[in-house]
């Protein structure tokens, strides 16, 4: 039995956590779920978006599942997903871009992974609002010693970028490499700009590179690395970059494989990690029983593997295979038109998906 945290979300989160539970279950995998609620329909019940509950069962179970939350833009609470992964100390956010045989892509071959670190850059949320007393603070002290002078009328985000932080990420990119058998690691920065941060990450990462003879090691700048993975996929192996760049490229390269719809992720602490699809929730959604719940279920299947059920994993992954091949029982974004009239619903697919793991 294991005792796993299952946070339902916001958005369309909660049908895609159900049918996530649904079919993890069908597997014959024993679960003992610890639900809880965080986002925004918990806000307006108890006045934060993350009660202090949700991160004493993730430290307590020491793994979890997440449906997407949504974060306000501009305004409100901070991301409830950034404060876990900083609260936990989730410094690696590894996503695994590969294509399933039936969805609908530019490309045949694309089977990459994308490790982002998950805790610095200017995700760190050291921000300073125009108008503030500290902001004016730090504008004296940067005007005083840089000669790039900042505006008058420029609000401020923070870049930092350690060693410590580069080591534990660019490691974790190398021993994933190792242990699934993969034989190039490219690590993405714009370096030639930032200097002193992204140059700090080059540098580390040529370091910890040494110890790993038997795998590639190269660089790319990201311009140049948004170019070769729309153009050349297939160049393209482990690719292990700061927090910003990893967000956007993750995206792309979900693109790259079908959409946000199965693209999946996990988060990794020392100790400790929460799974999740690298989509959002999808608010215009919610309550229509129409998303895909596959970046979901795949987050469940790396789960498994995480938890030591590998068997229970390929099982599952090759009956969410089948459906998609299959592409009878699957939702809008897997149908050749997205109006193709013959899709089905989050639910149904998910139904669909325990068929075949049963039959
Ligand atoms: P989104 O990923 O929620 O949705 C963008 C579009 O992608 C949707 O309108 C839909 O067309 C498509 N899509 C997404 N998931 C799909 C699925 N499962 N099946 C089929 N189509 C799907 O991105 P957004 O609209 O930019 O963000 C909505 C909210 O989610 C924001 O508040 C954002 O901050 C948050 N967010 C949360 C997470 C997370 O919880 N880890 C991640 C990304 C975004």
């Amino acid at each position: 039995m294991h005792k796993v945290t299952f946070i339902d979300g916001d958005g369309i989160g909660p049908e895609i956590a159900k049918v996530t539970r649904d079919c993890l279950e069908a597997t014959g995998v024993k679960f003992d779920w610890d639900i809880k609620q965080a986002g925004i329909d918990i806000m307006e019940k108890e006045g934060t978006p993350l009660p202090a509950n949700v991160i004493e069962s993730i430290k307590k179970n020491k793994i979890a599942i997440k449906a997407p939350i949504t974060t306000p833009i501009g305004k409100g609470f901070r991301s409830v997903n950034v404060t876990l992964r900083k609260e936990l100390d989730l410094y690696a956010c590894l996503r695994p871009c590969r294509i399933y045989p039936g969805v609908k892509t530019k490309f045949k071959d694309v089977d990459l992974v994308v490790v982002r670190e998950n805790t610095e850059d200017l995700y760190a949320g050291i921000e300073f609002d125009l108008g503030s007393s500290e902001l004016e603070d730090i504008k004296k002290c940067v005007n005083q010693l840089s000669p790039q002078k900042i505006k008058d009328d420029a609000a401020l985000s923070l870049k930092p970028i350690s060693i410590s932080g580069t080591e534990r990420i660019v490691k974790f990119a190398f021993e994933y490499a190792k242990a699934h058998g993969r034989k190039k690691v490219t690590a993405v920065t714009k370096a030639n700009i930032m200097k002193h941060t992204d140059g700090l990450f080059y540098r580390v990462a040529r370091d910890i590179a040494t110890s790993y003879p038997g795998i590639t090691y190269e660089e790319t700048l990201v311009d140049a690395m948004c170019m070769h993975l729309v153009q050349h996929p297939e160049w393209y192996d482990v690719l292990v970059m700061p927090n910003l760049y990893g967000d956007i490229l993750s995206d792309l390269c979900a693109g790259l494989v079908g959409g946000l719809g199965v693209a999946p992720g996990g988060n990794f602490g020392k100790d400790m990690a929460i799974f999740e699809a690298t989509h959002g929730s999808a608010p215009k959604y919610k309550g229509m029983n129409k998303v895909n719940p596959t970046a979901l279920l795949l987050s469940g299947v790396m789960m498994l593997h995480h938890l030591n059920e590998s068997d229970a994993a390929n099982r599952l992954e090759k009956a969410i295979s089948h459906v998609i091949q299959e592409g009878k029982d699957v939702t809008y974004d897997l149908k050749p038109r997205k109006d193709d009239v013959t899709a089905v619903g989050t639910s149904q697919m998910g139904e669909a998906i325990i068929r075949h793991l049963k039959g």
